[in-house]
């Protein structure tokens, strides 16, 4: 007997974000200094494989994982700015976005 059953869902691909692995900030949500940026990727996923993205290109969101409270990175200007050293502060940095996409989720 086989039984044809089709599972719909999403799958969300979470990993650091490149060249922000060291970046610490405070979460807006509960005060932690705990919230990292993360590269956050959803997918439509059809018997658990992951077939359609929702977006194009991954979104970057810094997560907290204490409240597990997740931001878009645009509406974080302090996390950018501080890329690589936190305590540079506002009008510190000159370092330049590191280069293209690497890593991720592969697909076509
Ligand atoms: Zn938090």
């Amino acid at each position: 007997m086989v039984f044809f059953i089709f599972t719909c869902g999403t799958h969300t691909f979470t990993s650091p974000l490149k060249g922000y692995e060291n970046v610490v900030v405070q979460c807006q949500n509960c005060g932690n200094i705990s919230a990292r940026p993360y590269k956050r990727w959803e997918w439509f996923t059809f018997c658990f494989v992951p077939l359609i993205p929702f977006s194009l290109k991954p979104w970057h969101e810094v997560g907290c994982h204490i409240c597990n409270f997740y931001q878009d990175m645009k509406y974080r200007p302090d996390v950018t700015n501080g890329q690589g050293n936190v305590a540079m502060g506002p009008y510190g940095g000159g370092g330049h976005p590191p280069g293209g996409p690497q890593g991720g989720p592969q697909y076509k």
